[in-house]
């Protein structure tokens, strides 16, 4: 039997009596005490408040009382996310001390809403990264190969989902890393418009492409989260004026009048497997009766580099608020360490520096750097002024490209990545050719629009995804056409 939604499930057992919350909770977590030795998906487990939340939920049913779609499901959250009373890191030495004193606004959300939060994952400290590598505790491991990385910098949340360490999960995208984490394991991952889902509670890489949204095993399931955690919020400036929705509804399998768009070039370069799997997922719509049209995006080559200009700026304002006296680490914390070389007490300015010298990673630096460079009086001009109006040239051929009454298209269709999860260490020592893992997804961010990436045709062995994305605010059509293919 295909089961298209593992949250549905999982919810008929419970309601049906076949299992309880507390069973379900047990069962993930003896699975993720035998598995997670060798995939490292969890940087911290949360049993207390996962076993709390499940009673609650089988008090209920045994009360005779109705229970949500997500009542007593386990998931796991990106360990960049705020959930109170529980250390959060992000992926960084320098906030390895720190607990977080409030919820993030999707983790208030999925707590009403009953959901079991069985841990934090690991990920790239920051969310700087395509491989889970630059996490300042140990590299996460791909599930379906243990000898390659589970993509990033969600890679612990998917690689959770993927490796059944959770029913669902939570990451953060800031140029793919929902997306590429997914097609990597064999998940699927969707980033919402920017502006559906708040930001509050979500510990900022780059605050204008930062978006929060699910990985989960089938459509349906990123549906059913998507119409939790999303909607307006105060707490969140940027967070758009909709209500929440129920996302399933659109899950009608009707892709009939969709027109698609493909951008021949991006196909050029792929590898004879990846172009075959590519071309599978284009036949398959054609036989649903999507209509397929070619398309150009001449602006959107200059996404990459636009956005390895605006993101590490945004990086070196956002952090620099870990200064060790604000949260988390302090240098001068250790007793060898309070005075310095002159043999005298340490000045705000050298604990500042000794602080961030070893609470920060190698790629978190460099990025910092990038941009405390670029926006430097002189440059700013030159670096980032220039790259927001590339930024508004890219947007602009998106809202052409999406425009109803110019005869535009409905979804672009194109690879998540341009290559399978690759080897652990095959490219650390090259950080340009890293950030290349994410030159298919990086313009949904630069625009704001939603995208979705889907288990194509495995490539050889290894798992592979192809994205959709959709026209700002229309994540309909994209679970839409997702679901459509997923259920063919
Ligand atoms: N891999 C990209 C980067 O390193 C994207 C990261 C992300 O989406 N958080 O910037």
């Amino acid at each position: 039997m295909t089961i298209y939604s593992m949250i549905k499930n999982l919810h008929e057992k419970l309601i049906s009596g076949k299992t309880t919350a507390v069973k379900l909770a047990e069962e993930y977590f003896s699975h993720i005490a035998k598995k997670d030795k060798n995939i490292f998906a969890y940087l911290t487990l949360t049993k207390e408040l996962a076993l709390e939340q499940a009673h609650k939920v089988d008090q209920k049913i045994k009360n005779g009382e109705a229970i949500g779609i997500l009542e007593g499901i386990p998931g796991a959250i990106k360990d960049n996310l705020c959930v109170s009373g529980i250390r959060t890191t992000a992926g960084s030495k320098i906030l390895d001390n720190y607990i977080a004193p409030y919820d993030a606004t999707v983790i208030k959300n999925l707590k009403e809403a009953g959901a079991v939060i069985l841990g934090k994952t690991n990920l790239d400290e920051f969310a700087m990264g395509s491989s889970t590598e630059n996490s300042a505790y140990c590299p996460t491991k791909n599930p379906a190969d243990l000898k390659r990385v589970p993509g990033g910098s969600s890679g612990g949340s998917a690689a959770a989902v993927a490796g059944d360490l959770a029913v669902w999960a939570l990451g953060t995208d800031t140029g793919g890393s929902i997306r590429q984490p997914a097609a990597f394991c064999g998940a699927v991952g969707l980033k919402p418009t920017y502006g559906r889902v708040s930001r509050y509670g979500a510990i900022a890489m780059a605050s204008s492409l930062d978006q929060i949204g699910p990985i989960t095993k089938t459509v349906e399931d990123a549906a059913i989260i998507l119409s939790i955690i999303s909607g307006e919020d105060k707490m969140d400036a940027t967070s758009a004026q909709s209500s929440g929705k129920d996302y399933t509804k659109y899950l009608n399998g009707e892709v009939k009048e969709l027109k698609i768009g493909i951008v021949k070039k991006y196909f050029d370069n792929l590898g004879k497997e990846v172009k075959e799997s590519m071309e599978n997922v284009i036949a398959e719509y054609k036989k649903l009766g999507a209509k397929i049209k070619e398309i150009e995006l001449p602006y959107s080559e200059y996404a990459l580099p636009a956005y390895y200009i605006i993101m590490p700026c945004e990086v070196s304002s956002n952090l620099a608020r870990f200064d060790g006296i604000k949260y988390g680490m302090r240098v001068d914390d250790k007793d060898d360490s309070e005075m310095n070389s002159a043999g005298m007490p340490k000045t705000l300015l050298e604990t500042y520096l000794d602080t961030r010298k070893y609470g920060l990673g190698t790629e978190v630096k460099r990025r910092i750097m990038l941009g405390t460079y670029a926006l430097s009086s002189g440059y700013y001009e030159a670096y980032y002024l220039r790259a927001q109006k590339v930024r508004a040239l890219i947007k602009q051929e998106y809202a052409e490209i999406f425009n109803p009454s110019a005869d535009g298209i409905d979804l672009i269709l194109t690879p998540t990545s341009p290559t399978p999860a690759f080897k652990i260490g095959e490219k650390t020592e090259n950080p340009l050719e890293m950030y290349l893992a994410d030159i298919f997804t990086i313009t949904a961010n630069i625009v704001g629009i939603p995208a979705i990436s889907i288990p194509a045709e495995k490539v050889g062995q290894l798992p592979f995804g192809f994205q959709l994305m959709a026209k700002w605010f229309d994540e309909e059509n994209l679970l839409r056409a997702g679901h459509a293919y997923e259920t063919r």
